[in-house]
């Protein structure tokens, strides 16, 4: 969502006649575009910033922007105190405050500006001329993947979760910006979007009679130029039947799923406030593999887990560790529990596992997933299957799979934005290797 927030915040810049530099102390504006999703990530943005005050002490014409979930979508008064040389501050999502800072006196221009664009949205109208995302200068024509964010905010209210708190209630995009998005997008070399919300399959559903996420990529699907369509992140309540058939009957719909389970006990679970039970993620995983398995080398899983979680037991981490050890998903992001001030689980709950406990529960899962993940790799070897190329890295050209499994390939061409058969020669945890075969072999 960061990353899609960036994007935004460039482009806009770049209608402003900035352009990028990697330096600092070579720029004009800084915006620094936080998360604080966890502690860690929270302490590294108050350490950036920190470490831009000399600079802006030096240029007091340098413009500091401070956006996103460290801001927050309530007051920042809290903020500005304590960050006096801060000149804007925004929230997630939202380049508005920084533009209007930037054009005080043309903001008439840029309000006209913004009325024509959303008119042309609701024609759905706009022709490949007129792109209504302009992506960073330094990444158009050269970013195969992009994200879209189709739902903003979050109204669940998970215990350890700041997210509702920072980036507001559930808000869906309109249909029509968003597919005008997304032929924007494509007309300047994306190959691959990726949709983007807390819990995406909510999209809609804010809106009485709204689009659903499977109207959305029935409508994605037809882009033409458009190779792949993604979307995350899933919760176990939301996903239906219908969003799963509609993925298996797409064909540029890829079959990957991302549905994060947190925890494999009921008890937990709760604690969580995360609303179903062990067994119903099971009969999920059951379902999206039963319906989506179709396809060549079927369907890949990730999941989510925090470890941790207040009055976690021994017995309650293990039913985790046992719930993944029988699922065999195919990725496991895992996370330390760490407390995030003002949230449920914050104010009423004993942070009470040692962060020595924590790293070693963390450390079995990391060990468990390993193997897991290397044996499901192991089933595409020797296999022949289409990856999207996305970059050069180091002499070896990086893409995805259908399923999202990274491939390096070693080649001289130039494969970026290209879908194409590979041979899978290597496989390991985290990657794979291949070349491209001869047509002879295919
Ligand atoms: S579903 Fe729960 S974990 Fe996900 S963003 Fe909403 S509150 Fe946070």
């Amino acid at each position: 969502m960061n990353v899609a927030d960036s994007q935004r915040v460039a482009s806009a810049l770049e209608r402003l006649g900035y352009s990028g530099t990697r330096r600092a102390e070579e720029a004009d504006v800084i915006i620094l575009n936080t998360c604080v999703v966890r502690q860690s990530a929270e302490d590294k943005a108050y350490g950036r910033l920190q470490s831009l005050r000399p600079l802006k002490e030096g240029r007091p014409d340098l413009v500091i922007n401070l956006m996103g979930c460290l801001v927050g979508v309530k007051g920042f008064e809290r903020l500005q105190k304590r960050f006096p040389f801060v000149d804007v501050f925004s929230p997630p999502s939202d380049p508005g405050p920084l533009v209007a800072y930037l054009t005080q006196g043309e903001s008439r221009v840029l309000e006209q500006d913004e009325t024509d664009r959303r008119f042309s949205w609701m024609d759905e109208e706009l022709s490949s001329e007129s792109p209504t995302l302009l992506l960073p200068l330094h990444e158009r024509g050269q970013l195969v993947s992009a994200h879209v964010p189709v739902v903003l905010g979050c109204s669940h209210a998970c215990t350890f979760c700041i997210i509702p708190y920072r980036r507001g209630v559930e808000r869906s995009r309109h249909v029509g910006e968003i597919l005008a998005e997304v032929r924007s997008l494509v007309s300047q070399g994306v190959r691959e979007i990726t949709f983007l919300g807390q819990i995406v399959d909510r999209y809609g559903k804010d809106v009485p009679d709204g689009p659903r996420l499977s109207d959305l990529l029935r409508l994605a699907n037809v882009v033409e130029g458009l190779e792949r369509i993604r979307f995350l992140t899933s919760h176990p309540n939301w996903m239906t039947d219908e969003l799963l058939d509609t993925v298996a009957a797409l064909p540029k719909v890829m079959p990957h799923i991302e549905v994060p389970v947190q925890a494999g006990d009921d008890e937990v679970l709760e604690n969580m406030k995360r609303g179903y039970t062990a067994q119903d993620y099971r009969r999920l995983v059951e379902k999206i593999r039963s319906r989506l398995g179709g396809r060549s080398l079927g369907v890949s899983i990730a999941t989510d887990i925090i470890v941790g979680f207040p009055g976690e037991t021994d017995a309650q981490f293990q039913r985790t560790y046992d719930l993944l050890a029988e699922l065999k998903l195919d990725v496991a992001h895992l996370a330390r529990y760490s407390v995030r001030p003002g949230t449920v689980a914050a104010r009423r709950m004993e942070d009470n596992i040692s962060k020595e406990e924590k790293m070693h529960r963390f450390r079995l899962l990391e060990t468990l997933q390993e193997q897991i993940a290397t044996e499901i790799n192991a089933r595409y070897l020797n296999q022949v299957t289409p990856v999207l190329f996305e970059q050069k890295v180091k002499e070896r050209w990086k893409g995805r799979t259908g399923t999202n499994k990274l491939v390096f390939v070693e080649t001289e061409r130039n494969l970026a934005g290209q879908v194409l058969p590979v041979r899978i020669e290597w496989t390991g945890p985290w990657s794979m290797l291949g070349r491209l075969p001869d047509v002879s072999e295919l």
